[in-house]
């Protein structure tokens, strides 16, 4: 009796025990992952702005924005090229212990990823090319997010594979509202991943970092290539190039560099008083700039100094590829902005000057001052010195704050990265 007794208790105990270990809730992967990601001090993708490569950079748009087919006038769509770093990483991390599937890592990625578009208004300050702080009666324009697509336009969460590092990426939003149509207007994006997971590359995406300029054709930008009355959006870069691509061109680490100690380099081949020396162009450029700079309300000083050293932009000749007239760049071994003037000029048959006979300022070397200012190229269908290189005129020119100076180098969309590059 006693023997039997202690048997069925025996029986009763792994009954029991084995009740319990099927009924105990077993944590979701989706919890897990995310716990993981919360613990894991590193545990984060990076997410960095596509901006085109170095040589073509700026003519392919950050961020692209189309305007709706016809009869859907009040429809946007605004795709932002992405591309992700880390995630191979955050995947080693997370699926350490067995039991977790790519799929569930790749559901982890689509909840995390619930990026937000917000279109905030600022107006055109009435006359001028400047974008006032001041609030405007337009409301504020939220997007849809539609999806992250592959360079085949398939949904990436969608095709079971895990994204991969360091490929282009596109995030699509659906944006409406009346108040696009508006002219005038510009709208500062706001950008956030959401999640904890997902992190800018750069803090600025997340706040003012892009901007979308809406034009009409009856307005002073780019007149021409717009038929009258159609709305078109488009896209500049609120970035200074340090911010963008630190190896291409940097403007001055606290702002824009409008204070400029040039260094015209001699020993290059720039004669001092050869009247078809280039140094006469450089220095009409610099003073075009210059005093365009001041019209526009800005302070700007151009001292030519003697040394390298001293120096805080330098103008040299070097060879250059056929057909690249000048260039500009961040020499990080000197520590300077430097712009190359080509040695032999195809478009004149040689001497870069000699076309040059009015002494007049060059479009092309104020485009290279441009950039040293900071300024990014533009789309090549916007009126802007750092799109194309030629004289802009007329009513395209940023009007100017004094009559006493003149703006003859930068057009409306220029004074607008002016402002921007200033804030
Ligand atoms: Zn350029």
């Amino acid at each position: 009796m006693k023997i039997k007794f202690s048997l069925l208790s025996l029986i009763l105990l792994s009954c029991s025990s084995q009740a319990a270990t099927n009924n105990q809730p077993k944590i979701d992967p989706y919890t897990y992952l995310l716990y993981g990601a919360k613990t894991e001090s590193n545990a984060h993708i990076n997410v960095k702005t596509f901006t085109g490569n170095i040589g073509n950079y700026g003519y392919q748009p950050s961020i692209e924005v189309s305007t709706s087919t016809a009869g859907q006038t009040n429809e946007y769509s605004v795709t932002v090229n992405q591309i992700f770093n880390g995630i191979a990483d955050l995947k080693q991390t997370l699926l350490k212990p067995d039991g977790l599937t790519d799929d569930d890592f790749i559901d982890f990625l689509a909840h995390q990823y619930v990026p937000k578009l917000k279109l905030t208004p600022r107006s055109l300050k009435n006359g001028t090319a400047e974008v006032t702080e001041e609030d405007t009666n337009i409301d504020t324009v939220n997007c849809d997010f539609v999806g992250l697509f592959d360079s085949s336009n398939s949904k990436v969460f969608e095709t079971h594979n895990v994204p991969e590092d360091g490929v282009k990426y596109q995030s699509t939003f659906s944006c409406t509202s009346d108040a696009l149509q508006k002219n005038d207007v510009v709208y500062d994006i706001s950008l956030d991943y959401g999640g904890i997971v997902f992190q800018p590359h750069f803090p600025k995406e997340t706040t003012k970092g892009y901007r979308i300029v809406f034009l009409e054709g009856e307005n002073h930008f780019s007149k021409e290539t717009i038929p009258n009355g159609t709305v078109k959006p488009m896209v500049y870069l609120n970035y200074s190039f340090k911010d963008v691509q630190p190896e291409a061109i940097a403007a001055h680490p606290t702002g824009p560099n409008t204070q400029f100690k040039y260094f015209i380099d001699k020993a290059s081949g720039i004669a001092e008083y050869d009247p078809l020396s280039e140094r006469i162009t450089i220095e009409n450029s610099l003073s075009a700039v210059i005093d365009s700079l001041s019209a526009l309300g800005y302070t700007a000083s151009a001292e030519r100094v003697d040394t390298k050293n001293e120096a805080n932009l330098i103008f040299t000749k070097r060879n250059l590829p056929p057909h690249v007239r000048a260039g500009a760049a961040w020499d990080s071994t000197l520590n300077k902005n430097v712009i190359w003037i080509d040695n032999y000029d195809e478009i004149t048959s040689g001497h870069f000057n000699i076309g040059n006979v009015y002494q007049r300022q060059s479009p092309i070397i104020t485009h290279e001052i441009a950039h040293v200012i900071g300024l990014p190229h533009q789309q090549e269908n916007i009126t802007s010195i750092v799109s194309g290189a030629d004289y802009i005129t007329g009513d395209k020119l940023a009007p100017s704050l004094s009559a006493n100076k003149q703006n003859i180098v930068f057009s409306y969309v220029d004074s607008q990265s002016l402002h921007s590059l200033s804030e």
